[in-house]
């Protein structure tokens, strides 16, 4: 269990906390949770959900969640062999970032006016990681890559996470695409981090962002974004002690135990799979257009 640090009281009664030991809740999750916790609950318990009686719909991969991953794992495959080997090849990492993008389309795909088709996407792709190669890479000093973390909420969730990079007191996270604000998630990796085996002691939490620009635009540049630590985990405590309280009133209430915010920039049948279902009616009491 995370150690109690100035964590608010813990308002779960013990009973309560033994149930909720039968949820995994990953750190990546919880930005997004506050924008639409029922949409939260879709994607992220989509068994669980059906298995209530819900039907949900299916989605395709955006193309931006898609070369996201595939700049990611491009970079970071020559982040890990210079540690492994003191250096890298940068037509391998081009590579890894290319295959991943082709295993990350290789279903229904959600294209956008930035990435219209696959040639973009990989053109888009090659340039952000060759940024990470160029901005990031040379002076990088991460002694732990995507360290595998686990352990326990103080309201019975059981939370995972690994964050990119860690160099003792600096957590570092790759992030591409369309800035966000993703501080519960680094709040989530702050406390995971107390009980980690590596035993780093975070001081400061930077997010390396790469914007995904139109091919047409100059090539992106590399942000350094910088987050309050102790603000990140106050919000992660907050959104975990959130998600075990509507985990816990699912059983009884259904949907309700998720707040449906229609108003989110994502509710369509494109980027919901709750849309227009059982799961989420609020979505068409008004004539939109999905
Ligand atoms: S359809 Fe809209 S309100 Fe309903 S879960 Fe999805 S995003 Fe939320």
């Amino acid at each position: 269990m995370f150690p109690r640090h100035d964590l608010p009281a813990d308002p779960y009664p013990a009973q309560a906390r033994e149930r909720m030991t039968k949820h995994t809740v990953r750190a990546s999750s919880l930005s997004s949770y506050a924008d639409c916790p029922r949409r939260w609950m879709a994607r992220q318990s989509h068994q669980l959900v059906q298995d209530a009686g819900y039907a949900l719909n299916s989605i395709g991969r955006h193309i931006g969640a898609a070369t996201g991953q595939a700049t990611h794992q491009g970079s970071l495959s020559g982040l890990r062999a210079r540690l492994k080997t003191g250096t890298f090849d940068p037509e391998a990492m081009d590579d890894v970032a290319i295959s991943t993008l082709r295993e990350e389309t290789e279903g229904q795909v959600i294209w956008d006016d930035r990435s219209p088709n696959i040639n973009t996407a990989e053109k888009q792709v090659i340039r952000q990681v060759h940024v990470f190669r160029d901005s990031v890479l040379p002076d990088d000093e991460s002694e732990w890559i995507e360290p595998e973390w686990k352990g326990m909420h103080h309201t019975g969730l059981e939370v995972t996470g690994h964050p990119d990079l860690v160099k003792y007191d600096l957590l570092s996270d790759v992030k591409t695409g369309i800035e966000s604000d993703n501080a519960a998630q680094y709040g989530c990796y702050v406390m995971l981090s107390w009980n980690a085996p590596e035993k780093p002691q975070l001081d400061h939490i930077h997010e390396l962002f790469i914007p995904r620009t139109k091919i047409t635009a100059p090539a992106p540049e590399l942000d350094v974004i910088k987050y309050d630590l102790e603000g990140c985990v106050a919000i992660a405590d907050a959104t975990l002690t959130k998600i075990a309280r509507a985990l816990g009133e699912f059983e009884k209430e259904g949907r309700n135990a998720f707040l449906a915010n229609t108003r989110s920039m994502l509710c369509s049948n494109t980027f919901c799979a709750a849309w227009g279902t059982s799961f989420c009616p609020e979505s068409t009491l008004s004539k939109r257009k999905g």
